[in-house]
């Protein structure tokens, strides 16, 4: 079994391992609670939900039934677009924790900045949800605090208020999507980038430069590219419904990329397109 051996430390101490296991497209049912134990089973110790992907119950069906002990476990969570505000978000955290089948999450996100339903007036909302976050932080309910796909405009208004600053920004970085001016930003404001679609949601097999590295290292294309995104100090989320492929995604931490490699692969550019921009989303 591969052990995820690795950890990086978020600003507030916790500990959080340095490869997660995605479920964003997870089915609820079968699909969620077989694929986040075969990701157990394989050695994940941080799995990757989100009150929008509506596998809360899959995921903590998995853990229960995987006999690894909850606190060997790293689980996020993500608070939904359709709410906001302190009473609505403290809600959805008891609701969460609910489907979760367990009693506190290890980190909790912000999952957008700007919702659609809240586009007139989401720096306000987003600060009245944060304050019901911090509360759940002091309550033992939430361990770690952070946000996804704040750029910094984002980051900026939210530091207004918070009295407990976010951890970590989880957004989209792979190669091709660096996203630097929010890595950099995010980093001098002490988060972790963890990094969502890390295979570019399965669309970065087909990259040339990918297929020769691949085959220079002995690798696949989707080790590469996780050991890209792990040699630049990221958190990547790798998702797969696949035991081979769930397997295959955690066995990276045992050969490195050299620098001339990791120059070719940061040299990419667009190659499976940019991330949505988080002030015109229609979710
Ligand atoms: P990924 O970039 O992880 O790619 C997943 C796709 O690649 C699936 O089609 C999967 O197929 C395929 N795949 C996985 N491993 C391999 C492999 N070794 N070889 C070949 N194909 C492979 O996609 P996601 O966009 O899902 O991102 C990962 C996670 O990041 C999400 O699941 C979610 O947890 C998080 N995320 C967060 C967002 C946010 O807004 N905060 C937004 C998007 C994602 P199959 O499953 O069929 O095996």
């Amino acid at each position: 079994m591969q052990a995820v051996s690795k950890t990086y430390t978020l600003a507030n101490g916790v500990s959080i391992p340095s490869i997660g296991f995605g479920t964003w497209q997870v089915q609820e049912g079968p699909e969620a609670v077989d694929s986040v134990k075969a990701a157990l089973e394989a050695g994940y110790r941080h799995i990757d939900t989100a009150q929008g992907y509506q596998n809360e119950e899959g995921v903590g069906k998995a853990v229960k039934q995987s006999g690894v002990k909850r606190e060997d476990i790293f689980i996020t969570s993500k608070l939904t677009n359709g709410i906001r505000g302190y009473e609505n978000t403290k809600k959805s955290i008891e609701d969460s924790l609910r489907r979760l089948g367990t009693d506190y999450m290890d980190l909790f996100l912000v999952h957008w900045p700007v919702p659609v339903n809240f586009k007139d007036q989401w720096q306000h909302m987003n600060a009245e949800s944060w304050r019901a976050m911090e509360d759940a932080l002091k309550a033992g309910k939430i361990r770690a605090l952070g946000i996804s796909n704040f750029r910094k405009r984002h980051i900026d208004e939210l530091l207004k208020t918070a009295e407990i600053k976010p951890v970590a920004n989880q957004i989209r970085l792979c190669p091709g999507d660096k996203q630097e001016d929010t890595v950099n930003y995010s980093r001098e404001q002490g988060m972790l980038l963890q990094a969502y679609s890390p295979l570019g949601t399965g669309k970065l097999f087909e990259v040339p430069e990918l297929m020769d590295i691949a085959r220079q290292t002995g690798r696949t294309i989707a080790q590469v590219a996780l050991r890209w995104s792990l040699q630049r100090g990221y958190n990547p989320l790798p998702k797969s419904i696949t035991p081979k492929r769930i397997k295959e995604n955690l066995d990276v931490y045992g050969f490195e990329l050299t620098k001339e490699q990791m120059d070719r692969i940061n040299a990419l550019e667009g190659v499976v397109g940019y991330s949505a921009d988080p002030d015109h989303i229609t979710w």
